[in-house]
């Protein structure tokens, strides 16, 4: 594996980055379409490249999309695009994806592939916080209950926000994705052993994953695929 390569995969759970790597090469690369690896390729040249989906858990996102015959998706944390281009392979033609992002320069990183695997029209991205854009998509009747899937994978501080007005616009028995909901496995370590850069994020997500379990609106399964994904489906 090329070294670039293999840095961005090690974000897995897995305690033997061995058997993490069994993963990628039997299972996930083998099946990834060409326009993905071409988007990782490009994106281990970004300072941050560790901020792309993971493979593994990517090829979940796809299962799930195509399992719900999902057509209209939102997306908060586009980054260069790996998860947002899996998305537009993954559902129809004259499906729809609402991309938001605050950076504009990391998306345009990966905009040729996008525009080179013909799937740039199944894309609306808005350059801007998640959270007004939300609210001003469910200014409109017409929004509330209509998307079939949404993935977030953003700022973790604001994902309970994000879940109350998703809720209003995911129609029942649609899919929510939530990424790095096991933050580099630091919600089941003690305080004191999380180096600083972890540690305010970490409080969040140990309070978001409580809060989503005991939310009776869902059904939920919280996978550790990449850095956790937790996984709820509308009731
Ligand atoms: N899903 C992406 C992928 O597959 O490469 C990775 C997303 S990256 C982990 C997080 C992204 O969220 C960054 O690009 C960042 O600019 C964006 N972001 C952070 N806070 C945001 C906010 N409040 N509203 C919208 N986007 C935000
Ligand atoms: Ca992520």
């Amino acid at each position: 594996m090329e070294d670039k390569t293999k840095l961005m995969s090690t974000k897995g759970l897995l305690q033997s980055q061995e058997l993490y790597e069994y993963i990628l090469e039997t299972n996930v690369y083998p099946r990834e379409p060409e326009p993905l690896k071409e988007i990782r390729d490009i994106t281990a040249n970004h300072p941050r490249c560790l901020m792309a989906t993971a493979p593994d858990a990517g090829q979940m996102i796809a299962m799930l999309l195509e399992l719900i015959n999902a057509k209209k998706t939102i997306e908060i944390g586009v980054f260069t695009g790996y998860s947002l281009l899996l998305t537009a392979l993954t559902i129809p033609d004259d499906g729809k994806i609402t991309a938001i992002d605050l950076d504009r320069d990391a998306y345009e990183m990966g905009l040729p592939v996008i525009k080179k695997a013909g799937v740039e029209h199944k894309i609306n991205f808005i350059q801007s916080p998640a959270l007004p854009v939300l609210d001003k998509l469910l200014e409109d009747n017409d929004n509330k209950e209509s998307f079939d899937f949404a993935f977030i994978d953003a700022d973790k501080v604001n994902y309970k926000k994000y879940h109350e007005r998703l809720l209003q616009l995911v129609k029942v028995g649609g899919i929510i994705v939530y990424d790095n909901t096991l933050w580099s496995g630091t919600v089941a370590m003690p305080e004191e052993s999380v180096s600083e850069s972890l540690k305010a994020v970490r409080h969040h997500t140990i309070e978001f994953n409580k809060f989503l379990a005991a939310d009776t609106r869902i059904r939920l399964s919280q996978v550790p695929l990449g850095d956790g994904i937790t996984i709820c489906r509308r009731l």
